[in-house]
Protein backbone atom coordinates (compact mmCIF):
# COMPACT_ATOMS: atom_id res chain seq x y z
CA UNK A 1 0.00 0.00 0.00
CA UNK A 2 1.13 3.43 -0.82
CA UNK A 3 1.82 6.63 1.43
CA UNK A 4 -0.78 8.02 -0.22
CA UNK A 5 -2.99 5.52 0.10
CA UNK A 6 -2.28 4.95 3.67
CA UNK A 7 -2.99 8.85 4.49
CA UNK A 8 -6.02 8.68 2.64
CA UNK A 9 -7.39 5.36 4.80
CA UNK A 10 -6.14 7.60 7.71
CA UNK A 11 -8.19 10.73 6.36
CA UNK A 12 -11.22 8.34 5.71
CA UNK A 13 -11.43 6.74 9.55
CA UNK A 14 -11.01 10.08 11.01
CA UNK A 15 -13.16 11.70 9.03
CA UNK A 16 -15.89 9.39 10.38
CA UNK A 17 -15.93 10.61 13.61
CA UNK A 18 -14.30 13.80 13.78
CA UNK A 19 -16.16 16.80 13.61
CA UNK A 20 -14.46 19.92 12.17
CA UNK A 21 -15.88 22.69 14.84
CA UNK A 22 -14.31 26.24 14.19
CA UNK A 23 -11.88 27.12 16.39
CA UNK A 24 -11.98 31.24 18.13
CA UNK A 25 -9.36 32.62 16.22
CA UNK A 26 -12.07 36.26 15.72
CA UNK A 27 -9.99 38.20 18.84
CA UNK A 28 -6.61 36.78 17.44
CA UNK A 29 -4.00 39.69 15.93
CA UNK A 30 -3.47 39.33 12.03
CA UNK A 31 0.23 41.36 12.67
CA UNK A 32 1.67 43.66 15.74
CA UNK A 33 3.48 42.62 19.08
CA UNK A 34 2.60 39.64 20.36
CA UNK A 35 3.29 37.89 24.00
CA UNK A 36 5.72 35.32 22.07
CA UNK A 37 7.34 34.54 18.70
CA UNK A 38 8.89 31.59 18.06
CA UNK A 39 11.01 31.62 14.64
CA UNK A 40 13.10 29.78 12.64
CA UNK A 41 12.46 26.07 13.77
CA UNK A 42 14.44 23.59 11.68
CA UNK A 43 11.39 21.71 11.31
CA UNK A 44 7.79 22.38 12.24
CA UNK A 45 5.07 20.03 12.83
CA UNK A 46 1.84 20.96 13.17
CA UNK A 47 0.13 17.90 13.99
CA UNK A 48 -3.00 19.50 12.61
CA UNK A 49 -5.58 16.93 10.41
CA UNK A 50 -3.33 17.00 6.95
CA UNK A 51 -0.35 16.48 9.68
CA UNK A 52 1.59 19.37 8.31
CA UNK A 53 5.54 19.95 8.18
CA UNK A 54 7.78 22.55 6.82
CA UNK A 55 11.15 23.77 7.25
CA UNK A 56 11.71 26.83 8.83
CA UNK A 57 8.67 27.71 11.02
CA UNK A 58 7.29 30.44 13.18
CA UNK A 59 4.76 29.94 15.69
CA UNK A 60 2.87 33.93 17.20
CA UNK A 61 1.81 33.51 20.81
CA UNK A 62 -1.02 35.92 22.06
CA UNK A 63 -1.74 35.42 25.33
CA UNK A 64 -2.38 31.40 25.86
CA UNK A 65 -3.56 30.99 22.29
CA UNK A 66 -1.77 30.54 19.01
CA UNK A 67 -2.04 33.67 16.91
CA UNK A 68 0.02 32.15 14.28
CA UNK A 69 1.85 29.79 12.24
CA UNK A 70 3.74 29.85 9.17
CA UNK A 71 6.81 29.90 7.58
CA UNK A 72 9.84 32.28 9.79
CA UNK A 73 9.89 34.88 7.07
CA UNK A 74 6.67 35.53 6.78
CA UNK A 75 5.38 35.79 10.41
CA UNK A 76 8.37 37.87 11.59
CA UNK A 77 7.44 40.17 8.95
CA UNK A 78 4.12 40.46 10.59
CA UNK A 79 5.00 40.01 14.17
CA UNK A 80 7.31 41.31 16.66
CA UNK A 81 7.20 39.61 20.14
CA UNK A 82 7.36 40.88 23.56
CA UNK A 83 9.68 37.89 24.46
CA UNK A 84 11.07 36.02 21.59
CA UNK A 85 12.99 32.51 20.90
CA UNK A 86 15.59 31.75 18.11
CA UNK A 87 14.67 28.15 17.46
CA UNK A 88 17.39 27.20 15.00
CA UNK A 89 18.90 23.91 15.55
CA UNK A 90 15.02 22.81 17.00
CA UNK A 91 11.70 20.98 16.00
CA UNK A 92 8.91 22.48 17.24
CA UNK A 93 5.58 20.68 17.08
CA UNK A 94 2.65 20.14 19.44
CA UNK A 95 2.75 19.31 22.97
CA UNK A 96 2.28 15.75 24.12
CA UNK A 97 -1.18 14.52 25.66
CA UNK A 98 -0.46 11.83 28.29
CA UNK A 99 -4.43 10.59 27.85
CA UNK A 100 -3.67 7.92 30.40
CA UNK A 101 -2.16 7.76 34.22
CA UNK A 102 -1.95 7.44 37.51
CA UNK A 103 0.84 10.05 38.10
CA UNK A 104 1.11 9.67 42.02
CA UNK A 105 2.53 6.13 41.85
CA UNK A 106 6.14 7.50 40.49
CA UNK A 107 6.71 7.01 44.04
CA UNK A 108 5.67 3.37 43.98
CA UNK A 109 8.48 3.15 40.61
CA UNK A 110 10.25 -0.06 40.07
CA UNK A 111 8.23 -1.51 43.66
CA UNK A 112 7.70 -4.43 42.04
CA UNK A 113 8.00 -6.01 38.54
CA UNK A 114 7.65 -8.63 36.30
CA UNK A 115 4.53 -10.03 38.49
CA UNK A 116 0.90 -10.26 36.48
CA UNK A 117 -1.77 -8.06 37.37
CA UNK A 118 -3.77 -8.99 39.99
CA UNK A 119 -0.43 -10.46 42.14
CA UNK A 120 0.85 -7.22 41.14
CA UNK A 121 -2.31 -5.35 42.46
CA UNK A 122 -3.31 -7.42 45.26
CA UNK A 123 0.11 -8.14 47.00
CA UNK A 124 2.22 -4.91 46.03
CA UNK A 125 0.05 -2.10 45.05
CA UNK A 126 -2.90 -2.32 47.04
CA UNK A 127 -0.85 -2.74 50.56
CA UNK A 128 1.61 -0.31 49.55
CA UNK A 129 -1.13 2.03 48.69
CA UNK A 130 -2.88 1.88 51.42
CA UNK A 131 0.30 2.39 53.90
CA UNK A 132 1.50 5.63 52.02
CA UNK A 133 -1.14 7.50 50.35
CA UNK A 134 -2.09 10.45 51.47
CA UNK A 135 -2.84 14.15 50.25
CA UNK A 136 0.73 14.80 50.99
CA UNK A 137 1.91 11.69 49.16
CA UNK A 138 -0.43 12.37 46.03
CA UNK A 139 0.73 16.21 46.11
CA UNK A 140 4.37 14.95 45.59
CA UNK A 141 4.17 11.75 43.51
CA UNK A 142 2.01 14.12 41.29
CA UNK A 143 4.48 17.36 41.42
CA UNK A 144 7.14 14.22 40.26
CA UNK A 145 5.24 12.84 37.25
CA UNK A 146 4.37 16.71 36.24
CA UNK A 147 8.08 17.28 36.20
CA UNK A 148 8.66 14.10 34.38
CA UNK A 149 5.92 14.59 31.53
CA UNK A 150 6.80 18.80 31.39
CA UNK A 151 10.66 17.20 31.08
CA UNK A 152 9.62 14.83 28.64
CA UNK A 153 7.00 16.64 26.09
CA UNK A 154 3.66 16.15 27.58
CA UNK A 155 2.39 19.25 28.22
CA UNK A 156 -1.55 17.35 28.62
CA UNK A 157 -1.91 14.72 30.99
CA UNK A 158 -5.01 12.91 32.12
CA UNK A 159 -5.17 11.40 35.99
CA UNK A 160 -6.84 9.00 37.71
CA UNK A 161 -5.86 8.50 41.28
CA UNK A 162 -6.91 9.10 45.12
CA UNK A 163 -7.00 12.41 46.73
CA UNK A 164 -7.39 13.90 43.73
CA UNK A 165 -8.12 17.39 44.74
CA UNK A 166 -3.91 17.22 45.83
CA UNK A 167 -3.18 16.00 42.77
CA UNK A 168 -4.81 18.61 41.04
CA UNK A 169 -2.98 21.51 42.90
CA UNK A 170 0.48 19.93 41.97
CA UNK A 171 -0.55 19.94 38.49
CA UNK A 172 -1.64 23.68 38.92
CA UNK A 173 1.54 24.51 40.61
CA UNK A 174 3.55 22.63 38.26
CA UNK A 175 2.01 24.60 34.88
CA UNK A 176 0.79 21.77 33.00
CA UNK A 177 -2.32 21.16 31.85
CA UNK A 178 -4.46 18.28 33.29
CA UNK A 179 -7.68 16.42 33.26
CA UNK A 180 -7.81 14.86 36.87
CA UNK A 181 -9.93 12.04 37.71
CA UNK A 182 -10.92 10.99 41.52
CA UNK A 183 -11.06 7.35 41.38
CA UNK A 184 -13.74 5.02 42.92
CA UNK A 185 -13.98 1.42 43.66
CA UNK A 186 -16.12 -0.60 45.94
CA UNK A 187 -13.51 -1.33 48.34
CA UNK A 188 -12.28 0.46 51.12
CA UNK A 189 -9.57 3.30 49.48
CA UNK A 190 -7.06 5.48 51.28
CA UNK A 191 -9.73 8.52 51.18
CA UNK A 192 -12.69 7.14 51.35
CA UNK A 193 -12.68 4.22 54.18
CA UNK A 194 -16.79 3.33 53.49
CA UNK A 195 -16.83 2.69 49.76
CA UNK A 196 -20.81 2.97 50.12
CA UNK A 197 -20.01 6.81 50.70
CA UNK A 198 -19.06 7.31 47.00
CA UNK A 199 -21.63 9.93 46.12
CA UNK A 200 -20.75 12.65 48.72
CA UNK A 201 -16.75 11.69 48.37
CA UNK A 202 -17.58 12.88 44.58
CA UNK A 203 -19.46 15.85 45.34
CA UNK A 204 -16.68 16.76 47.89
CA UNK A 205 -14.18 16.32 45.47
CA UNK A 206 -15.58 18.57 42.70
CA UNK A 207 -16.63 21.36 45.45
CA UNK A 208 -13.00 21.33 46.71
CA UNK A 209 -11.78 21.18 42.89
CA UNK A 210 -9.15 24.42 42.53
CA UNK A 211 -11.11 26.60 39.84
CA UNK A 212 -8.45 29.03 39.14
CA UNK A 213 -7.68 27.89 35.77
CA UNK A 214 -9.44 25.84 33.34
CA UNK A 215 -6.10 24.34 32.46
CA UNK A 216 -6.71 21.88 35.02
CA UNK A 217 -10.29 20.62 35.40
CA UNK A 218 -12.15 17.72 36.89
CA UNK A 219 -13.21 13.78 36.14
CA UNK A 220 -14.35 11.07 37.69
CA UNK A 221 -12.39 7.53 37.54
CA UNK A 222 -14.42 4.40 38.36
CA UNK A 223 -11.79 1.84 38.23
CA UNK A 224 -13.25 -0.94 36.56
CA UNK A 225 -16.27 -2.98 35.79
CA UNK A 226 -15.31 -5.92 37.93
CA UNK A 227 -14.08 -3.45 40.18
CA UNK A 228 -17.23 -1.29 40.39
CA UNK A 229 -20.86 -2.45 41.03
CA UNK A 230 -23.28 -1.01 38.35
CA UNK A 231 -24.78 1.09 40.56
CA UNK A 232 -21.64 2.94 41.05
CA UNK A 233 -20.98 2.99 37.59
CA UNK A 234 -24.36 4.52 36.91
CA UNK A 235 -24.07 6.78 39.56
CA UNK A 236 -20.58 8.20 38.91
CA UNK A 237 -21.96 8.37 35.28
CA UNK A 238 -24.58 10.72 35.63
CA UNK A 239 -22.83 13.12 38.20
CA UNK A 240 -20.34 13.63 35.09
CA UNK A 241 -23.23 13.89 32.92
CA UNK A 242 -24.70 16.53 35.53
CA UNK A 243 -21.16 18.64 35.83
CA UNK A 244 -20.18 18.26 32.16
CA UNK A 245 -17.16 16.57 32.66
CA UNK A 246 -15.52 13.08 31.40
CA UNK A 247 -16.09 9.98 32.98
CA UNK A 248 -12.73 7.56 32.87
CA UNK A 249 -12.78 3.85 33.42
CA UNK A 250 -10.59 0.46 33.57
CA UNK A 251 -11.79 -1.57 30.45
CA UNK A 252 -10.61 -5.39 29.46
CA UNK A 253 -7.14 -4.96 30.28
CA UNK A 254 -7.16 -8.63 31.21
CA UNK A 255 -8.54 -11.97 29.69
CA UNK A 256 -9.51 -12.75 33.39
CA UNK A 257 -11.69 -9.79 33.48
CA UNK A 258 -13.20 -10.76 30.14
CA UNK A 259 -14.74 -13.66 31.85
CA UNK A 260 -15.27 -12.55 35.27
CA UNK A 261 -17.34 -9.84 33.66
CA UNK A 262 -19.60 -12.58 31.65
CA UNK A 263 -19.71 -14.64 34.35
CA UNK A 264 -21.49 -11.96 36.44
CA UNK A 265 -23.60 -10.35 33.79
CA UNK A 266 -23.78 -12.66 30.83
CA UNK A 267 -22.05 -10.06 28.79
CA UNK A 268 -18.57 -8.85 27.55
CA UNK A 269 -17.02 -5.37 29.66
CA UNK A 270 -17.66 -3.18 26.55
CA UNK A 271 -21.48 -4.36 26.15
CA UNK A 272 -21.84 -4.15 29.95
CA UNK A 273 -21.04 -0.82 29.93
CA UNK A 274 -22.73 0.03 26.96
CA UNK A 275 -26.36 -1.87 28.53
CA UNK A 276 -26.07 0.58 31.75
CA UNK A 277 -25.58 3.45 29.80
CA UNK A 278 -22.39 4.78 30.70
CA UNK A 279 -20.59 4.87 27.06
CA UNK A 280 -20.92 8.29 25.23
CA UNK A 281 -18.58 10.98 24.01
CA UNK A 282 -17.78 11.79 27.66
CA UNK A 283 -16.39 8.59 28.44
CA UNK A 284 -12.68 7.31 28.32
CA UNK A 285 -11.70 4.02 28.27
CA UNK A 286 -8.15 2.60 29.44
CA UNK A 287 -6.92 -0.57 27.62
CA UNK A 288 -9.56 -1.76 25.81
CA UNK A 289 -7.17 -5.15 25.02
CA UNK A 290 -9.53 -7.68 24.68
CA UNK A 291 -12.19 -5.85 23.12
CA UNK A 292 -14.24 -7.99 20.21
CA UNK A 293 -15.15 -6.60 17.04
CA UNK A 294 -18.69 -6.02 18.55
CA UNK A 295 -17.71 -3.97 21.29
CA UNK A 296 -15.55 -2.08 19.07
CA UNK A 297 -18.01 -1.22 17.26
CA UNK A 298 -20.50 -0.68 20.29
CA UNK A 299 -17.32 1.80 21.55
CA UNK A 300 -17.20 4.19 18.46
CA UNK A 301 -21.14 4.28 17.50
CA UNK A 302 -21.26 5.35 21.63
CA UNK A 303 -18.79 8.12 20.72
CA UNK A 304 -16.66 6.96 23.28
CA UNK A 305 -12.53 7.03 23.43
CA UNK A 306 -10.24 4.59 24.41
CA UNK A 307 -6.69 5.44 25.63
CA UNK A 308 -3.99 3.12 24.29
CA UNK A 309 -1.19 2.13 26.69
CA UNK A 310 1.08 -0.58 24.52
CA UNK A 311 4.17 -0.30 27.03
CA UNK A 312 2.25 -1.10 30.33
CA UNK A 313 0.13 -3.65 28.45
CA UNK A 314 3.63 -5.15 27.26
CA UNK A 315 5.03 -5.38 30.87
CA UNK A 316 2.19 -6.79 32.07
CA UNK A 317 1.49 -8.76 29.72
CA UNK A 318 -2.19 -8.17 29.04
CA UNK A 319 -2.05 -8.56 25.53
CA UNK A 320 -2.26 -6.00 22.59
CA UNK A 321 -5.47 -3.75 21.85
CA UNK A 322 -6.78 -4.27 18.48
CA UNK A 323 -5.71 -0.04 18.04
CA UNK A 324 -5.91 -0.62 14.18
CA UNK A 325 -9.68 -1.95 14.21
CA UNK A 326 -10.23 0.42 16.69
CA UNK A 327 -9.37 3.60 14.14
CA UNK A 328 -10.88 1.71 11.04
CA UNK A 329 -14.15 1.59 12.83
CA UNK A 330 -13.70 5.41 14.12
CA UNK A 331 -13.25 5.10 17.79
CA UNK A 332 -11.08 8.03 19.32
CA UNK A 333 -8.01 6.61 20.59
CA UNK A 334 -5.26 8.64 22.80
CA UNK A 335 -2.10 7.59 23.76
CA UNK A 336 -1.15 6.76 27.67
CA UNK A 337 1.52 5.92 30.00
CA UNK A 338 -0.49 4.42 32.72
CA UNK A 339 0.94 4.65 36.01
CA UNK A 340 4.49 4.48 35.78
CA UNK A 341 4.30 1.85 38.63
CA UNK A 342 3.64 -0.12 35.69
CA UNK A 343 5.36 1.40 32.98
CA UNK A 344 8.26 2.23 34.38
CA UNK A 345 8.87 6.02 32.85
CA UNK A 346 5.94 8.60 31.60
CA UNK A 347 8.18 9.69 28.68
CA UNK A 348 5.76 9.43 25.46
CA UNK A 349 7.87 9.37 23.11
CA UNK A 350 8.68 5.89 24.29
CA UNK A 351 5.05 4.93 23.98
CA UNK A 352 4.93 6.36 20.47
CA UNK A 353 7.45 4.17 19.02
CA UNK A 354 5.94 0.85 20.92
CA UNK A 355 2.18 2.05 19.51
CA UNK A 356 4.16 2.19 16.33
CA UNK A 357 6.27 -1.18 16.73
CA UNK A 358 4.43 -3.46 18.87
CA UNK A 359 1.50 -3.71 15.81
CA UNK A 360 3.43 -4.32 13.44
CA UNK A 361 5.09 -7.33 15.16
CA UNK A 362 1.46 -8.59 16.49
CA UNK A 363 0.07 -8.56 12.76
CA UNK A 364 3.27 -9.14 11.01
CA UNK A 365 2.31 -6.26 9.35
CA UNK A 366 4.76 -3.74 8.84
CA UNK A 367 1.99 -1.36 7.66
CA UNK A 368 0.25 -0.95 10.91
CA UNK A 369 -0.28 1.58 12.68
CA UNK A 370 2.42 3.85 10.50
CA UNK A 371 4.24 7.02 11.56
CA UNK A 372 1.30 9.17 11.46
CA UNK A 373 -1.13 7.24 12.98
CA UNK A 374 1.32 6.69 15.90
CA UNK A 375 1.93 10.59 16.41
CA UNK A 376 -1.60 11.65 15.70
CA UNK A 377 -2.65 9.40 18.89
CA UNK A 378 -0.52 11.23 20.98
CA UNK A 379 -1.31 14.99 19.87
CA UNK A 380 -4.80 15.26 18.24
CA UNK A 381 -6.20 12.08 18.48
CA UNK A 382 -5.56 12.59 22.59
CA UNK A 383 -7.19 15.56 22.31
CA UNK A 384 -10.16 14.27 20.86
CA UNK A 385 -10.10 11.53 23.37
CA UNK A 386 -10.66 13.58 26.41
CA UNK A 387 -12.72 16.02 24.30
CA UNK A 388 -10.32 19.03 23.55
CA UNK A 389 -9.83 18.91 19.86
CA UNK A 390 -11.13 22.48 20.01
CA UNK A 391 -8.66 23.53 22.31
CA UNK A 392 -5.17 21.89 21.88
CA UNK A 393 -3.47 18.71 20.26
CA UNK A 394 -1.59 20.47 16.76
CA UNK A 395 -0.61 24.12 16.22
CA UNK A 396 -3.66 25.77 14.70
CA UNK A 397 -4.62 29.43 15.28
CA UNK A 398 -6.69 29.66 17.90
CA UNK A 399 -5.86 26.74 19.89
CA UNK A 400 -4.17 27.02 23.01
CA UNK A 401 -0.35 27.62 22.91
CA UNK A 402 0.95 24.53 24.09
CA UNK A 403 4.40 23.60 22.06
CA UNK A 404 7.35 21.74 22.84
CA UNK A 405 10.68 22.11 21.11
CA UNK A 406 12.99 18.90 20.25
CA UNK A 407 16.77 19.76 19.85
CA UNK A 408 17.95 18.28 16.19
CA UNK A 409 21.69 18.79 17.11
CA UNK A 410 22.53 15.06 17.86
CA UNK A 411 23.91 12.12 16.61
CA UNK A 412 20.23 9.96 16.74
CA UNK A 413 18.51 12.61 14.81
CA UNK A 414 20.78 13.42 12.03
CA UNK A 415 20.02 13.86 8.92
CA UNK A 416 16.63 14.14 8.49
CA UNK A 417 14.66 13.39 5.79
CA UNK A 418 11.30 13.20 7.59
CA UNK A 419 10.51 15.21 10.73
CA UNK A 420 7.32 12.57 11.42
CA UNK A 421 9.61 9.58 11.29
CA UNK A 422 12.21 10.73 13.47
CA UNK A 423 9.59 11.77 15.96
CA UNK A 424 7.98 8.20 16.04
CA UNK A 425 10.82 6.51 15.77
CA UNK A 426 14.19 7.87 16.50
CA UNK A 427 13.36 10.82 18.79
CA UNK A 428 13.37 10.34 22.68
CA UNK A 429 11.77 12.86 25.80
CA UNK A 430 15.50 13.69 26.89
CA UNK A 431 15.32 15.43 23.59
CA UNK A 432 12.91 18.23 24.33
CA UNK A 433 14.22 21.37 25.81
CA UNK A 434 11.57 23.66 25.52
CA UNK A 435 7.99 23.62 26.72
CA UNK A 436 5.43 26.31 26.86
CA UNK A 437 1.58 25.59 28.00
CA UNK A 438 -0.96 28.01 28.15
CA UNK A 439 1.81 30.08 26.07
CA UNK A 440 3.33 30.40 29.18
CA UNK A 441 7.29 29.00 29.19
CA UNK A 442 7.53 26.05 31.47
CA UNK A 443 10.56 24.02 30.32
CA UNK A 444 14.06 26.04 29.34
CA UNK A 445 16.88 24.45 28.42
CA UNK A 446 15.49 21.29 29.44
CA UNK A 447 14.95 22.78 32.92
CA UNK A 448 11.39 22.96 34.86
CA UNK A 449 11.01 26.50 35.63
CA UNK A 450 7.48 26.15 37.67
CA UNK A 451 9.01 24.50 40.70
CA UNK A 452 12.14 23.90 42.03
CA UNK A 453 13.25 20.61 40.32
CA UNK A 454 15.62 19.42 43.18
CA UNK A 455 13.74 19.82 45.89
CA UNK A 456 10.82 17.97 44.32
CA UNK A 457 13.62 15.15 43.89
CA UNK A 458 14.79 14.90 47.42
CA UNK A 459 11.46 14.97 48.85
CA UNK A 460 10.70 11.66 46.31
CA UNK A 461 13.74 10.18 47.55
CA UNK A 462 13.02 10.59 51.26
CA UNK A 463 9.85 9.34 50.58
CA UNK A 464 11.18 5.83 48.59
CA UNK A 465 13.39 5.48 52.19
CA UNK A 466 10.24 5.17 54.38
CA UNK A 467 8.50 2.82 51.74
CA UNK A 468 12.08 0.99 51.58
CA UNK A 469 11.94 0.57 55.28
CA UNK A 470 8.68 -0.66 54.81
CA UNK A 471 9.24 -3.44 53.45
CA UNK A 472 12.35 -4.59 54.90
ZN1 LIG B 1 -4.43 2.62 34.63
Amino acid sequence: MSVNSLKKREQEARSGKQEEKPLPTAALPASGVVDWLLFNADWLVACDPGMSRFRSGAVAIDGDRIAAVGPSGELRNKFSGRREADLSGYLLMAGLINTHTHAAMSLFRGIGDDLPLKKWLEEIIFPAENAFVNPDTVYLGTLLSALEMLRSGATTFCDGYFFEESAARAAVDAGIRAVMGQGFLDFPAPDLPDPTNFQARAEEFLSRFPTQTDRVRPSLFCHAPYTCRPETLKRIKELCRSHKILFQTHLSETRDEVDEIVKRYGLRPGMHLDALGVLDEATLCAHGIWLSQDEILSIAKSGASISHCPESAMKLGSGVAPVPDMISCGVKVGLGTDGCASNNDLDLFSEIGFAARVHKVFRKDPLACPAEQALRMATLGGASALGLENEIGSIEPGKKADLIALNLNQPHLTPMYDPVSHIVYAARGSDVRFVWVDGRQVVKDGRVLTVDEAEVMSEAKRMGDKILLSKT
